[in-house]
């Protein structure tokens, strides 16, 4: 018997940092083959339904002609990434990308949605549309007044991560180091406390990845939200700083929460190293503890496609399926697979929109 295909609503992606640094057009989204994770087609081969798309903005070294510059390994090291970034230069690039977003979704006709509500959501599911949720990686293009953080809601943000791995004026990013604790330097700012109650009051999610332990909690405090962690894995399993403690997972349960387990083998494997042949069956191994320990209801994927190296067995989106074997094979039954391949997100974004 031919078991069916499970739709992936997936919580965390960089395909638009990825043609942002490689200098793709936005048609290469609809390309039949490409080297992005995700594309159109590819989502279409593995029933990928639709996810947050980040902005995240890098570098002005690597804005533009990043690709050559990521292949030569020249033009910039590795702590360049994690320093901090001005305003200015996060505020053109941020809309540069909106505007590619804006671009791919009038290519695709009607095969595109941008979500701006639950409706818009449970809509462009049912009518086979791909949703894409505008998120924020890191908080650089909001300034210090946050005037500009409602004109973005209006333009679409529906999620915003306060800080990437590296400091702003919101907060500290948590270092990414194996093997480590999250518990590696300051959370947020007064003003980072600010800009959650602020987006609390739109109906902005608060991305809880990257967060160092005492922005996480910080979070916690002040939020009246559920508390979310898009692309995060467990650290009881992985000691790696970008990871979930016991404590947090528990917070997240009770905050009636999500952890969307993130693909990236680095963040999975027990050794922490960075091999592309790691089996599908780590990212259940994650989901399962998580399912385990707080519930099915606050699991979920955020992949990090085209952001991360991912287990070859899944490669790309047109491999979700792979994840769905591994997944039944761990033992869930039908209904925590829905929750868990998209209803969990579907329901955790419409208490945090509360529209
Ligand atoms: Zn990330």
């Amino acid at each position: 018997m031919m078991t069916a295909s499970l739709p992936f609503f997936d919580g965390h992606n960089d395909t638009l940092l990825k043609m942002l640094i490689y200098g793709e057009k936005p048609d290469r989204f609809f390309a039949e083959s490409s080297d992005l994770h995700i594309s159109l087609h590819k989502a279409e081969q593995g029933n990928l339904v639709g996810g947050l798309f980040a902005i995240c903005v890098p570098p002005p070294e690597l804005s533009s002609g990043g690709k050559e510059k990521l292949k030569n390994k020249t033009g910039l090291n590795r702590t360049r990434r994690f320093q901090p970034i001005g305003y200015r230069h996060a505020y053109d690039i941020t809309l540069k990308v909106l505007r590619q977003f804006f671009e791919i979704k009038r290519l695709s006709g009607n095969k595109i949605r941008i979500i701006k509500s639950s409706n818009d959501l449970v809509e462009a599911i049912e009518n086979r549309q791909f949703s894409l949720v505008i998120h924020f990686e890191g908080a650089e293009q909001i300034d210090a007044s946050m005037e500009n953080l409602e004109i973005f809601y209006e333009k679409g943000l529906r999620s915003l991560g306060i800080v990437w791995s590296r400091p702003n004026i919101f907060g500290k990013g948590v270092e990414i180091r194996f093997p480590g604790s999250p518990n590696n330097g300051e959370g947020l700012t007064v003003l980072g406390m600010e800009l959650v109650k602020a987006c609390n009051k739109l109906g902005i999610m608060v991305d809880l990845s990257h967060m160092t332990e005492n922005g996480f909690w910080d979070v916690a405090r002040v939020t009246d939200a559920p508390l979310v962690a898009s692309h995060s894995c467990v650290h009881n399993l992985c000691n790696s700083t970008r990871n979930l403690t016991d404590i947090q997972l528990e917070a997240i349960g009770e905050s009636n929460g999500l952890v969307g387990v993130n693909f990236a083998v680095q963040f999975l494997r027990e050794d922490g190293e960075k091999v592309l042949d790691t089996p599908a069956m780590e990212i259940a191994r994650h989901i399962a503890y998580i399912a385990g320990k707080i519930g099915p209801r606050h699991v979920a994927i955020g992949s990090d496609f085209d952001g991360a190296t991912i287990p070859n067995e899944i490669g790309d989106a047109s491999g979700l399926q792979n994840l769905a074997t591994a997944l039944r094979q761990t033992g869930f039954n039908d209904e925590e697979l829905a929750m868990i391949s998209h209803k969990n997100w579907i329901r955790v974004l419409k208490e945090t929109w509360r529209a």
